[in-house]
């Protein structure tokens, strides 16, 4: 792992979160990578939003604290988690990100606090969707 430079470090948090039934909750603890809006259209058919906004967090940071989600692999090395009860979409495994998990901020029980970074994916973004908001916008996962 990269060690951050200079004084600007954040601290690490934790936080909570969990899918719409509650049968499956989570806590992680640490810096997050960044928060993205991702406008790719596997994301979108996952949620059945017109974007998801998630966030990755250090794999060793994360635990379930009730339940565990079934997966589907919408890539041959990608996994996406879901609560088999309610249909909730909660994570996201990349297979070139290994030590690493995205969250969805929507799952999130202060979502409040993970404020976006960036945009990924952006020729992929739905033309009626405006955000205007000046963050960094990338053509892949950034
Ligand atoms: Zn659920
Ligand atoms: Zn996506």
């Amino acid at each position: 792992m990269a060690e951050a430079k200079a004084s600007k470090k954040p601290r690490a948090k934790t936080y909570t979160g969990g899918c719409l039934c509650g049968a499956v909750r989570f806590r992680v603890t640490g810096v997050p990578f960044y928060v993205s809006h991702c406008h790719c259209g596997m994301c979108r058919k996952a949620s059945g939003a017109p974007v998801v906004t998630f966030t990755r967090f250090p794999l060793d940071g994360f635990s379930f604290t009730k339940g565990k989600p079934k997966e589907y692999s919408s890539l041959p090395k990608n996994q996406r988690g879901f609560c088999a009860k309610c249909g909730g979409q909660i994570y996201f495994k990349a297979g070139r990100k290994p030590d690493s998990i995205g969250l969805n901020v929507g799952c999130f029980d202060a979502p409040e606090k993970l404020t976006p970074t960036s945009h990924i994916y952006i020729d992929t973004m739905i033309p009626w969707l405006h955000m205007r908001d000046g963050l960094p916008r990338h053509k892949d996962h950034g």
